[in-house]
């Protein structure tokens, strides 16, 4: 056993230092990044308004409980507010704890109504909303769950583009549809925007509530704020992370007034959840997301897509499809893709695998042309040689 425990494969690589979209390696070797810490350093390594901004807070005050007011998060609350659909939100720290809050959110909506035996959330099979308890079983995944036992009961599952049996699941003991809007690990597979509409057209007729989980695809990552503003719907319960720290652990659950108003004194909280220094960060990051910054996304995105497509078209024993939106990209291998992404290590450039064969390309939000165009040359390099 190692001092630190064995559930992750790590490779045998450590960076000392980043800047943008480059690392710099424990031997002083300079990788091209798009991981980014899986999609998470919004702004790449070593953001000079985040540096500034985390700097400026910790001289000031780190952390209060949330028995007090808390400005900074008011101030980023308004912010997101103001640019989506929600109303009202309840920072978190990860992930996993913003899906477990929406789900939450969900049951104590239905049981605010009186409609207490309302609790069950239909999820896609093999997605993927984090990895404590209640996340896991609503994942559906067998190698996440097995060996943590007893289930966590609750969930049921249809398969990706099933929408029979995801018609037949809905029942009485319904309270929501919870989805990735782009299952991310699960291969970044795209929910198609007449799909989007028709979960939020079904949840609307079944009187149940639609949540969309965006805690990878969302924060500007796909060209809109959100993914689900392509298919131009309004869900009731978002929850988010990744994005929205730009490297700093934060999560949210975004929310309607309407599914709010259940969340009263006492019903929910977290410890760390919205301090003082996490929203410092956040509040940088929100800055930073304007019209120009998504334009530029949709323009690299367009024109790494368009690359990748050539690439396909050159290499198509290798290349089986190239998925995605905005920045979030997946090139399907036709087989096992864990050599080609070592491949890619050493010719420096950090790529992640995703369900599916799938190699998942990250980039920064403010990715540079010329570095996809690296990107594009060690990608076609390695084609080559394989
Ligand atoms: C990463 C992820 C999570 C879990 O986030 P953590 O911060 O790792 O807990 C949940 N849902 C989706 C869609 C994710 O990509």
């Amino acid at each position: 056993m190692g001092v630190l425990a064995y559930n992750y494969k790590r490779k045998n690589l450590s960076f000392v230092r980043g800047k943008g979209s480059y690392l710099i390696s424990s031997s002083g070797e300079k990788y091209l990044d798009f991981v980014q810490g899986i999609a998470v350093n919004s702004f790449g390594h070593s953001n000079k308004k985040l540096n500034e901004a985390i700097l400026k807070q910790s001289k000031k005050l780190w952390h209060v409980s949330n028995a007090f007011k808390i400005p900074e998060g008011e101030k980023l609350a308004k912010k997101l507010v103001k640019r989506t659909f929600a109303d009202s939100i309840i920072f978190q720290n990860s992930g996993a704890e913003a899906t477990e809050a929406a789900i939450k959110v969900a049951r104590r909506y239905f049981y605010s109504i009186g409609k207490p035996n309302k609790t069950r959330i239909i999820c896609i099979k093999n997605s993927f909303h984090g990895r404590t308890l209640a996340a896991i079983y609503a994942s559906g995944s067998k190698k996440m769950t097995e060996g943590f036992g007893p289930k966590i009961p609750g969930f049921d599952h249809f398969e990706f583009g099933n929408h029979k049996k995801l018609k037949s699941l809905v029942n009485k003991n319904t309270a929501a549809i919870m989805v990735e809007t782009i299952m991310g690990e699960g291969g970044i597979k795209v929910i198609p925007s007449w799909c989007v509409k028709y979960l939020r057209d079904l949840c609307t007729k079944k009187k149940i509530l639609l949540i969309l989980d965006e805690v990878q695809c969302g924060i500007a990552r796909t060209g809109k704020f959100f993914a689900f503003e392509y298919a131009k719907v309004k869900p009731d319960i978002v929850p988010i992370a990744k994005g929205i720290g730009g490297g700093f652990p934060i999560g949210a659950v975004l929310m309607t007034n309407k599914v709010a108003k259940a969340m009263t004194p006492g019903t929910h909280g977290s410890t760390f959840g919205g301090n003082p220094l996490a929203m410092a960060v956040g509040n940088a990051v929100m800055d930073q997301i304007d019209n120009n910054l998504l334009k530029k996304i949709n323009s690299n995105s367009t024109y790494f897509l368009r690359n990748l497509e050539l690439l396909k078209k050159k290499y198509p024993k290798i290349i089986k499809n190239i998925r995605g939106k905005g920045l979030l990209i997946g090139i399907q291998l036709w087989d096992d893709q864990t050599k080609f992404i070592k491949k890619l290590m050493e010719n420096k450039l950090l790529t992640i695998r995703a369900a599916e064969n799938v190699i998942r390309i990250l980039p920064p939000l403010n990715v540079k042309k010329k570095e996809i165009d690296l990107a594009i040359e060690i990608i076609g390099r390695v084609c080559q040689k394989y």
